[in-house]
Formats: structure tokens, sequence, C-alpha cells
């Protein structure tokens, strides 16, 4: 960390000298060493769930094995490609976040309309196991891509709704911010995060307890896509957190992003 790397080519010039080509390939060994990271992540992650599958498969080979028990495999094997696609579905909204541009697909996105489904997939989700609470106080839309906000603010709902013991409480806005632009917050009254895990939470398979997320359904990429989505949007993630206590999440919009409702 932080010691520079270089490529130095020395070439013939002329009679008895030598040109000598020294380059910076910091960034490059970085890149590539983030993109294998990346890959075996992801091959981690699909190689637990395909094993289950292979092994349920194998033992349904056993012709002598109860209806009972054949119809709980086959449950067990459904779970475990749920997982798969989601994670797969993820993986391709991230590449799809890396390689186009936002300005194509920009509309007046009106946060009211997303805070309708956002309460209903959240109350759905929670199963009356949360309190939860929506206000949009702020009268003025985000000039934006609405398909990326509505996954932006649903993956930090989500979040809030995984990390929250049954009765604990969420609340989710759309306010003003201190300088005149517009932010969309999420509380929780959760398990929180330790403050040395915050500022890695955003990375991609980033999770600060694998099983509990892997158990509620977690693929670790939801924050990666959160942060991706707000800064094509000029706004930036905040994460305040205590542990035992609760996190609050929010993505602040500049003022230049608002737009009047009608
Ligand atoms: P995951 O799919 O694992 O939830 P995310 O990228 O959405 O992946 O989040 C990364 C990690 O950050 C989670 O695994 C969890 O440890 C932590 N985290 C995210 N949101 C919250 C929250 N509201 N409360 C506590 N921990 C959280």
């Amino acid at each position: 960390q932080g010691s520079l790397m270089l490529m130095v080519q020395i070439f013939p010039y002329g009679e008895n000298r030598k040109l000598l080509l020294s380059q910076d390939i910091t960034i490059l060994k970085k890149n590539e060493s983030m993109r294998q990271d990346f890959v075996a992540n992801v091959s981690h992650e699909l190689r637990t769930p395909l094993t289950v599958v292979s092994g349920f498969l194998e033992t349904l080979r056993d012709l002598k094995i109860s209806k009972v028990d054949q119809s709980r495999y086959v449950d067990l094997m459904y779970a475990q490609t749920s997982r798969m696609m989601t994670l797969v579905e993820e993986l391709l909204i991230l590449t799809r976040l890396d390689s186009s541009p936002l300005t194509s697909k920009t509309t007046k996105v009106i946060v009211e309309d997303l805070f309708d489904k956002l309460l209903v997939d959240a109350k759905s989700l929670s199963q009356g196991k949360h309190l939860i609470e929506a206000n949009c106080s702020l009268k003025m839309a985000i000039l934006g891509s609405d398909s990326e906000l509505l996954s932006a603010f649903g993956n930090l709902i989500v979040n809030a709704i995984r990390y929250t013991p049954e009765g604990g409480k969420i609340i989710f806005e759309w306010k003003s911010d201190q300088d005149g632009g517009g932010v969309f917050f999420v509380k929780d009254s959760g398990i929180g995060i330790a403050s040395e895990h915050i500022p890695r939470i955003t990375e991609r398979f980033y999770r600060v307890d694998r099983s509990r997320s892997r158990d509620t359904g977690g693929t670790g990429l939801g924050l990666a896509i959160v942060k991706h989505v707000a800064s094509r949007h000029n706004a930036v993630l905040k994460i305040e957190s205590e542990l035992a206590v609760g996190s609050d999440f929010s993505i602040h919009f500049p003022k230049d992003r608002l737009v009047e409702l009608n």
C-alpha cells in the first residue's frame, strides 16, 4: 500500500547510448488485482449453492427416498437456485452501471411514486415484524433514472429490514437537505455496524457477518449498487451507525439534480 510500481524498458539508442522508458503501472496492477479478487469472489459465491444443489441431486437419484424427503430436497434446491439468480441479477445490474452512461436515461423521477412501491415491498418483506414509516416531505422530483433510484432506495430499505431484529423500527424519508438539495434517508433501530467496518461495506462482496447476510438472502452487492447509483446522480452516500443502536444511511442529491414537480 502506498508503494509505486514502475515498468522500466531499456532500448538501444544510437551508438553506446540507451533509451530508458519508465511507466507508472501502479493503477494497472491494482485494477488487475481487483479484477482477480472479483472473479474469485463470484466463483466462490456460485460454487457454494451449486455444491448444495448437486449434492441433493445425487441423493435424489436414490429411488428409495420417500416422497416427503423428495419434496423437502426440491424446496432446498429451489432456495439455492433463487440465491444464484439474485446474485447473477445483481452482477448484471453492476455491469450495466459500469458500462452505460446515465445521461441517455434521465427522466423526472417522482419520489412519491417510488415511495408507494417501496412501502408495499418493505411491508411484504418485513411480514409485520417491524414498525415501518415513510415520509415524503420534499415536493421536488429528481432528474435521473427511476429504475436505478428505485433499486438504490430499495436496497437500503431491504438492508434496514434485514439487519433489524423483530419489533424494531424503520423510517425512510425524502426531505430537503441543509444546502438546498434533497436527501433520501433510511433509519433503522437494528444491529448497527462497528466503525471499523463502515469504510468498507460499500465494497463488492464485503460483509460484516457473512453467514448472517447469506441466511437473510444477502449477496454482498447491495451497497456497491447503491454507491454506484448515487455517484451517477452526482449524489453522495453517507453512513452513520452505532452497534446495537442502529444505522442511518442517506443519499444526498445536489440542488441541480432537483426539479419542480409541475
Ligand atoms: P448484503 O447483501 O450482505 O446485505 P450489502 O452490500 O447490502 O450486502 O451490505 C454489506 C454489509 O453491510 C452487510 O453484509 C452488513 O454486514 C452491512 N450492513 C448493510 N446495511 C446494514 C444495516 N442497515 N445495518 C447493519 N448492517 C448493515
